[in-house]
């Protein structure tokens, strides 16, 4: 009877043993999300800017005093990016990533290195003999800015932002637009996707490597200018954004936004800004929300 007794209370102990450790793993876990969705400080905020650069690409995103250029526009567009810059009183910039080894995302790469302190230069995935290019990468090694090539699967903090490559190979084809670096940032629940010139074969690669929730989000940068050869619907229904940023030149010759994006945009009810309409685009998330910032408060 003594011993059955104590198996008893053995088997009891045992049984609370496990039942803090279970207490104790779930409070872990918690915390753990806890930890997650309170990783963006109190009044902090993530601002991204689609500058206002004509008929290219430049997307500027600052917290706290990070900042971050994502693209550098085209040269013919210099006075904007540098009355931008200006304006933001950006004289230091932690990352600038170069999507892809075109004119209107790289011509204005000297003029930034010139304006601000890089911390790193992030390379596009590149095999190209583009004059351009090549004139930026000697510079930068002449001015001793620390480089880096883009990798699929990278990360980096920026303030209290993540940043993650999703993407960055070189195309299967000639088509450059398809060796863009494609960015995902998250700010406390908020999850953006920078598209570069990305277009739909790229996007497909997207859907084939990652889960449909990974590439849910809330803000996109459209890829490539809003062209037709990009955001298809079928990554439309995965993405579904519900605030959608198109960098395109007031009355470009190629009929940018074309409407079949915008089609696809409205089938998923994404709010649609365009830069050809409304200039320089600045948003502003608490790591909850994400809102237009209109022009006169600082947008
Ligand atoms: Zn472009």
């Amino acid at each position: 009877m003594a011993s059955k007794t104590r198996v008893k209370k053995l088997s009891a102990e045992l049984y609370i043993g496990r039942a803090i450790a279970l207490l104790l793993l779930a409070l872990l876990i918690c915390r753990a999300v806890a930890a997650y969705a309170s990783s963006v400080r109190d009044g902090a905020r993530l601002y991204v800017s689609v500058l206002d650069v004509g008929q290219s690409d430049a997307i500027l995103l600052r917290t706290g005093d990070a900042a971050m250029l994502i693209d550098t526009g085209t040269s013919a567009c210099e006075e904007d990016l540098r009355a931008a810059l200006l304006y933001y009183k950006i004289d230091r910039l932690d990352y600038v990533v170069l999507t892809h080894p075109h004119e209107d995302h790289i011509g204005n790469t000297r003029l930034v290195l010139q304006m601000a302190e890089v911390s790193q230069l992030v390379l596009p995935v590149a095999d190209v003999d583009d004059p351009v290019y090549t004139l930026i990468l000697s510079e930068a090694e002449q001015m001793g800015i620390s480089t880096v090539a883009a990798e699929t699967g990278q990360r980096f903090l920026f303030g209290d932002a993540a940043v993650e490559v999703l993407l960055a190979a070189l195309p299967e084809d000639d088509n450059v637009n398809n060796s863009s670096t494609v960015l995902r940032v998250t700010y406390g629940t908020q999850v953006l996707l920078f598209m570069g010139d990305a277009e739909a074969e790229l996007e497909h690669t997207l859907l084939e490597m990652y889960a449909p929730e990974y590439l849910d989000c809330d803000f996109l940068k459209v890829g490539h200018h809003g062209s037709d050869t990009a955001t298809s619907a079928a990554f439309m229904a995965v993405a579904t954004p519900t605030v959608a940023a198109i960098s395109a030149g007031k009355y470009n010759s190629y009929g940018f936004p074309h409407k079949a994006v915008l089609e696809n945009l409205a089938a998923v009810g994404a709010n649609v800004f365009c830069t050809a309409d409304h200039g320089t685009l600045t948003f502003a998330t608490d790591g909850q929300e994400l809102r237009l910032v209109p022009a006169n408060k600082g947008g």
